[in-house]
């Protein structure tokens, strides 16, 4: 009785999805928040079961050389959603939780992917964090977000029921009204998730769901504990217990849309936005050098996976691609263009990854922060890294750890990169809002007090 039912809700779903008049594919982009290279099975780790993941990378391209535009979250999401370097718009720094600051966000003549993609007849979802900027000029419903459900700030408590002050605290919003969520956040985020993904399966949509896990702070739930109860370092332990959390629910979101038909017709990206924070918490980002915020790879290579099952044949990627690039594929499934009136990063990796065009998208890639203080560029193999005190050089190909500097021996290498940066550095401005932490003249910086002036 119970194969017939499912027999029948698989036929039901097949035949709703064949329906559809505008057959035009759907994006699903799932971004995970600080979490270690290392730390998922299909990227070799041992001890965190993550088994829905490890079969999504199995069904599609494992991008070994994917990246992010910036080594920490909010400037790198600003790169994923104008398809832009983010230092263009000086959009360079985590702004501060400050409501009442028009400045401290992602500047709004950038014209983000969900407002394209709205503007070419999508359905667009943003769930989970925003990190934008938190005056109400920011909010996701005004930046071409047509259903939001999430929080606005930089972080969130994962047990909604427990009440505080301050940016981890506030209620989180569907569009713009507070609602009591009841579940912890991964959940509530793969459940919402899930139900978009239901909702919407008559017409095409994009879907930003992204996660907080496994950002700080490290609030777990026994069930999810328990898995893991294996690992004896505590904060590994928990790490763990919130990432297969994140994993799960990541499941339960690739289910409904294999359940509601809709699998084939779209194309899922996976990556987080910026390499594990090895000071903070217990993640493994071997075996790059470094993590969160900095210049080496540990600090924006991530685990990074596209599938689209019946139109990208599994297997792995290694030339280099970029977060940046979801703006221009998802343009191009969506049939519509870029903006056209500015200088885009973004370049649609489906010709690359389907094998049509040799090489990769992306001869040269650069990151900076504060202003140029540090940099990077990678060139092919060969990669400069500007820290506080030196230009080093390494040959990835070699030495992905980073160890061995080669700047001594191939000095007409570190400089024609490091004239590569001079010459994209041209197209950047210093940032434009003030850094975290900053303090305000005249201004209360006590948070609580903010959010009360606000209610
Ligand atoms: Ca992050």
């Amino acid at each position: 009785m119970k194969r017939i039912f499912l027999f029948l809700l698989a036929f039901c779903s097949m035949a709703l999805a064949a329906e559809r008049a505008d057959k035009r594919p759907n994006v699903l982009v799932i971004v995970a928040d600080d979490l270690g290279y290392n730390d998922l099975g299909f990227q070799g780790c041992k001890d965190i079961p993550t088994p829905r993941l490890d079969a999504l990378a199995k069904g599609g391209i494992i991008c070994t050389d994917g990246y992010v535009s910036h080594p920490f979250c909010s400037p790198s999401r600003a790169g994923l959603l104008t398809g832009r370097y983010q230092q263009r718009f000086g959009h360079e720094r985590n702004p501060n939780y400050w409501p009442d600051d028009e400045k401290s966000g992602l500047p709004t003549d950038q014209i983000l992917l969900p407002q394209v993609l709205k503007d070419a007849g999508y359905v667009t979802g943003g769930i989970g964090k925003w990190h934008e900027g938190a005056h109400p000029k920011f909010h996701p419903n005004l930046r071409g977000f047509t259903d939001w459900y999430g929080f606005i700030g930089g972080g969130h408590r994962y047990y909604p029921e427990i009440k505080g002050n301050g940016e981890y605290n506030i209620p989180l919003q569907r569009n713009h009204e507070n609602v009591d969520e009841k579940e912890y956040l991964t959940d509530a985020f793969s459940r919402e998730g899930a139900a978009f993904i239901d909702k919407y399966k008559a017409q095409p949509w994009f879907l930003y769901l992204a996660y907080n896990a496994v950002h700080t702070p490290m609030d777990t739930m026994p069930q999810y504990v328990e898995r893991v109860k294996n690992i004896e370092d505590e904060k590994r332990r928990k790490y763990a217990a919130m990432t297969i959390a994140m994993d799960d629910g990541i499941g339960r979101v690739l289910d409904a849309l294999k359940a509601s038909g809709q699998e084939e017709n779209t194309l899922v990206f996976f990556f987080s936005d910026n390499g594990g924070p090895l000071n903070e918490v217990k993640c493994d980002n071997a075996p790059l050098r470094a993590g969160k915020g900095s210049m080496y790879e540990g600090g924006s290579r991530v685990p990074f996976v596209v599938s689209w099952p019946g139109k990208l044949q599994a297997g792995k990627y290694d030339e280099p691609i970029s977060s940046l690039d979801v703006y221009a594929t998802a343009c191009a499934l969506a049939d519509t263009k870029m903006p056209q009136d500015r200088p885009m990063d973004s370049v649609n990796v489906l010709p690359y990854l389907q094998h049509q065009v040799k090489g990769g998208p992306h001869t040269t890639l650069f990151w900076r922060v504060e202003n140029g203080a540090q940099y990077a560029v990678r060139s092919g193999d060969w990669k400069l890294v500007k820290t506080k005190d030196a230009k080093q050089l390494f040959n990835l190909k070699n030495d992905i750890r980073e160890k061995n500097d080669l700047a001594a021996q191939h000095p007409e290498i570190l400089q024609r990169l490091d004239d590569q940066y001079t010459e994209w550095n041209k197209g950047n401005i210093p940032p434009i809002f003030a850094p975290l932490g900053a303090k305000r003249e005249g201004k209360t910086d006590d948070k609580s007090k903010i959010e009360k002036a606000l209610e």
